[in-house]
């Protein structure tokens, strides 16, 4: 069984020093229990902060254990009379190829209801997170401009899709042509940004002539500061993800901009609120009820990057943090 330990804590930007391949003998399960053979491996943002030892909303993963993450597979072994051999399941592997799990602790996958892969994607915690964030912060209005950052990638794609379902003017922001090219074209935002290009602030400030109704933070940094200015009375900021400082090891240069903005925040009235998808859970049914019906009509389409073999996945969130994934990144582990 192959697996990818935290060897060690990273400082900065993770690599195959912190993230180690090694070979365990296969595990088997107990009562109750079943061994899933993964497919699809998640690979998210959020798992940065587990290798990290600072105090955080989740454990950090422990030094020398394997590194914890969604991932869709198949069981193998059960010894449990609700899980069948060959039933496929959603379940917590981590970054190995074969993973026991207690039978309860996975949820079984229809395969002809929607593609397995979608479980750790738009049907799965990525979307839920775009939902639940907009809805419940974002809580936009017709008519009214919201702005995504990391436009393109797993969560984005969904905050701008939804968004335009609800009405709005939806811009995207993100790292590359091709991303907001693809933003655009195919699922109907009305305008997409590039942060990297020089003039980025009158491109953001031309694409919202109305200013920003509501802000879907995914990233802080440069982006974070355009958006400041343009942001109306009234405006909503979800804040779910500050992926531009994951591998800050130290404060960023100033000007320290706290004061400023929390005289905005007064002055306008500004909403931000952090939110962490799981504080959620109780509109997970919703989510499943209403995002499966969009993707089946074609309301909220998705694009995922599938990069072959857990001997890349290092490499792959790598990847991840530097904005060259194209979609939901996944690995997969096994053929499906
Ligand atoms: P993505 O698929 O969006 O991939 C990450 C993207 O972030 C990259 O492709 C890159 O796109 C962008 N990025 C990387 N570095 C920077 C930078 N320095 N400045 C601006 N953008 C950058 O990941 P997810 O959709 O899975 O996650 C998006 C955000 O949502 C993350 O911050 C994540 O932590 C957060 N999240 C929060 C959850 C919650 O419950 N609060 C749950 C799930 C995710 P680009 O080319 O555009 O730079």
């Amino acid at each position: 069984n192959r697996q990818i330990i935290l060897a060690q804590r990273p400082q900065g930007m993770p690599d195959e020093t912190h993230l180690q391949m090694q070979e365990t003998d296969m595990p088997s399960p107990g009562p109750g229990e079943v061994l899933v053979k993964t497919i699809y491996m998640s690979l998210d943002p959020y798992m940065r902060g587990r290798m990290s030892a600072a105090k955080s909303y989740a454990t950090s993963v422990a030094e020398g254990a394997v590194m914890e993450g969604a991932t869709v597979g198949e069981v193998v072994e059960s010894n449990d009379d609700s899980i069948a051999v060959g039933d496929y399941v959603l379940a917590h592997g981590g970054w190995q190829e074969y993973a026991v799990q207690a039978a309860k602790a996975v949820r079984k996958l229809d395969p002809a209801a929607a593609p397995i892969s979608t479980a750790v994607g738009v049907l799965g915690m990525p979307g839920f997170t775009a939902y639940v964030g907009l809805d419940e912060i974002g809580q936009p209005q017709a008519g009214e401009t919201v702005v995504v950052s990391a436009a393109a990638g797993a969560v984005g794609q969904v905050v701008g899709q939804i968004a335009k379902i609800k009405g709005c003017r939806v811009v995207g922001v993100a790292g590359a042509p091709d991303k907001c090219r693809h933003v655009v074209e195919n699922y109907g935002f009305d305008a997409c940004v590039n942060y990297k290009d020089d003039d980025f602030e009158a491109q953001l400030s031309d694409a919202c002539p109305e200013g920003i109704d509501v802000y879907f933070e995914n990233v802080g940094g440069k982006v974070f500061d355009a958006v400041r200015g343009l942001l109306n009375d009234f405006a909503r900021m979800p804040v779910c993800g500050r992926i531009a400082h994951y591998n800050d090891s130290e404060a960023p240069p100033g000007p320290d901009r706290l004061v400023a903005f929390m005289g905005q925040v007064l002055v306008k009235r500004l909403r931000v609120q952090g939110f962490i998808q799981f504080d959620y859970r109780h509109r997970y049914s919703d989510f499943q009820r209403d995002m499966s019906a969009w993707v089946r009509n074609g309301d909220v389409r998705y694009q995922e990057d599938i990069v072959e073999g857990l001997e890349n996945a290092v490499t792959a969130f790598q990847g991840l943090l530097q904005g060259r994934n194209r979609g939901k990144l996944l690995v997969q582990v096994a053929a499906d």
